[in-house]
């Protein structure tokens, strides 16, 4: 599942790795980890790779990775290619030999359909209106922090989503077989039964599996 920030797909992948039973990874906080401990590290962009090749799965349980600095930091480190290559290997395992016994696996990113599992059953690329995606952004960071301020949360997504796009290493990019679902006027049930019903038949291999569902 891919998409721009703040699109609804992380939300969304967690509820269709619940109702299929498939173990979940949001591939976002594995770059903010990287952003985040590179700050610490003193900020200098060539440490990224090391810092990447190093990461360790409890620097995924950090509660600071949510946080606007972090996804920030997270888009600057993801431009390049060493570090995408370190966290590349991590990624296919997790999806080839999801933890847990899961019989499967959903990841959510930017490259999941078009880099990281190319031969994914189920593709869906998740997109909103900017405007609808910040507001869902400040509701959520209002919770920890009074101060969000919409217009600048805006202002992060529209640049992050222009360094994500224009990047040359796996650009946010949707795959040619991948689902466009649109989730500005869906509630979050609503995304969860079209993505099942696109997602479903491909999954089990049936015969309906190439017929589009939605
Ligand atoms: O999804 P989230 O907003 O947490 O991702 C933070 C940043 O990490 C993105 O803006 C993007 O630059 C980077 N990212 C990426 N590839 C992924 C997941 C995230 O480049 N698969």
């Amino acid at each position: 599942m891919d998409g721009p920030a703040a699109s609804g797909k992380g939300s969304l992948a967690r509820r269709m790795a619940q109702k299929l039973g498939y173990a979940h990874l949001d591939t976002g906080l594995i770059y903010r980890a990287v952003g985040v401990k590179l700050i610490e590290a003193g900020g200098d962009l060539a440490r990224a790779p090391e810092i990447a090749a190093a990461l360790a799965p409890e620097d995924l349980a950090r509660a600071d990775l949510r946080s606007a600095e972090a996804g920030s930091a997270a888009s600057r480190v993801a431009v390049i290619p060493e570090v995408r290559a370190a966290l590349l290997d991590w990624q296919r395992r997790f999806a080839h030999r999801p933890p847990y016994g899961a019989a499967g696996a959903v990841l959510d990113g930017r490259d999941i359909g078009t880099v990281v599992c190319p031969e994914a059953p189920a593709k869906i690329f998740v997109v909103a209106d900017p405007m609808v995606r910040a507001e869902r952004r400040w509701r959520e960071l209002r919770e920890t922090d009074p101060s969000a301020d919409l217009k600048t949360i805006l202002e992060d997504l529209l640049l992050r989503d222009a360094r994500d796009s224009a990047r040359a290493a796996a650009p946010l990019k949707q795959a040619d077989d991948a689902l466009l679902l649109d989730t500005t006027n869906l509630t979050i049930d609503e995304a969860v039964a079209q993505a099942l019903s696109f997602a479903a038949p491909r999954l089990s291999g049936g015969p309906e599996a190439s017929d589009p569902v939605v």
